[in-house]
């Protein structure tokens, strides 16, 4: 049975070009809806994704549902579904409501209607103002919601949306990303977005699909892709992490330990990880969540009370700092000589410890701060 909340389906889908497999046995659910984004690095296979869910390829393996249809004979055409590329293709010579409107007079749809369903979609994209325009006498960004709206006047079900900011500078890319969060918000359409930046991904979709050469690495929320990476991979592409490889050596219901020769110890979780406890595998623990202690108050030597109870604590020796503004980045060396990288906000300066090069510090983390993952 077709469930209802979910409008796509992609089930064991692989496309092979000769030997490679641009797209490796993924099965997916997209919910009606949803800001949905296929996030990876440049080659993971997110167009080839996309352009089987478009229908201009068809999957050498599985099938694609489409609100409960199997539409591996619907040519892409016939499919609920509407693209804005890469880059962005509108008729220059042509007025911007001309561009809109070229769309619907395939359709069939009366001139009057017509008329109405442009300039709404227009307003939409907060264009209709300028629908007399030449998109050439316009901006990267208008002519970006130029061709938002001649794929919104259709009223796809589905619009894919294949790295759409990626032609704009980096301030309006900023600015459109909350334009096109708010625009998908208001017309209730799904977007699935392909992007190969973990800030816009997480900044704008509801749900994010991570893809590593073609394969499937963990379907998520931000935050929980963020807070709950399920392996190495995933944990260091979405924002900055410290990972040492280890083993766990205590899997209890309410607290483990992982050992890592990399780290010169161990590592203690507060609560259950469910992990193989023979298997290789990585702790990871976020620059962010390390409290950094130093230790002039009690002598030559850092003292470990000075660290909240129930932390995990190492020491360390400061050996750079990178000043980036709102914060700084402090990589610490170990006694092993291995880093452990540390950030700080910048907060009012006299709040602050000052932390300097050659600093003896404590790096101090909690047991719900480290995450245990796959390979
Ligand atoms: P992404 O969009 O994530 O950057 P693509 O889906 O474009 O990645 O490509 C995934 C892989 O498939 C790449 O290795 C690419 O070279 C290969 N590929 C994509 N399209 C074709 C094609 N038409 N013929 C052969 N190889 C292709
Ligand atoms: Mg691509």
């Amino acid at each position: 049975m077709a469930n209802d909340d979910v409008i796509i389906k992609i089930e064991n889908v692989t496309k092979r070009y000769g030997k490679v497999a641009a797209v490796d046995n993924v099965s997916l659910e997209i919910k009606r809806g949803e800001f949905f984004a296929l996030l990876g690095p440049s080659g993971c296979g997110k167009t080839t994704l996309l352009r089987m869910i478009a229908g201009f390829e068809v999957p050498t393996e599985g099938k694609i549902f489409i609100d409960g249809v199997d539409v591996s004979n619907v040519p892409p055409n016939k499919r609920p579904i509407n693209t804005v590329f890469q880059s962005y293709a509108v008729f220059p010579h042509m007025s911007v409501f001309d561009n809109v409107a070229y769309g619907l007079q395939f359709d069939n749809v009366p001139k009057a209607d017509q008329y109405q369903r442009v300039m709404a979609a227009l307003a939409d994209v907060k264009l209709d103002h300028l629908a007399d325009r030449k998109p050439d006498q316009m901006s990267g960004g208008q002519r970006q919601r130029v061709a938002l709206a001649r794929a919104l006047v259709k009223r796809p079900k589905v619009l894919l949306l294949d790295e759409p900011l990626s032609a704009l500078d980096a301030k309006l890319r900023e600015a459109m990303r909350f334009e096109l969060t708010a625009l998908q918000e208001k017309v209730g359409v799904t977007f699935v977005m392909v992007t190969h930046d973990q800030d816009e991904a997480l900044a704008m979709a509801d749900r994010c699909a991570v893809m590593e050469r073609g394969r499937l690495m963990q379907t998520a929320n931000p935050s929980s892709l963020y807070e709950f990476p399920s392996n190495r991979f995933v944990a260091d592409f979405i924002g900055s992490v410290n990972l040492f490889a280890g083993k766990l050596v205590v899997d209890e219901p309410s607290h483990a330990q992982f050992y890592s020769e990399e780290l010169g110890g161990k590592v203690f979780f507060d609560h259950g990880v469910s992990g193989a406890a023979n298997e290789n595998m990585w702790v990871g623990i976020r620059p962010e969540k390390i409290e950094m202690i130093k230790h002039v108050k009690k002598g030559p030597t850092p003292a470990m009370e000075d660290c909240p109870p129930d932390c995990n604590v190492f020491k360390g020796v400061i050996k750079q700092i990178s000043y980036l503004g709102s914060e700084s980045v402090y990589e610490v060396m170990l006694p092993n000589e291995r880093i452990m990288r540390v950030t700080r906000p910048n907060l009012s300066r006299w709040d602050q410890e000052d932390f300097t090069w050659d600093d003896e510090v404590w790096l101090c983390f909690h047991g719900d701060s480290p995450v245990l993952l796959q390979n």
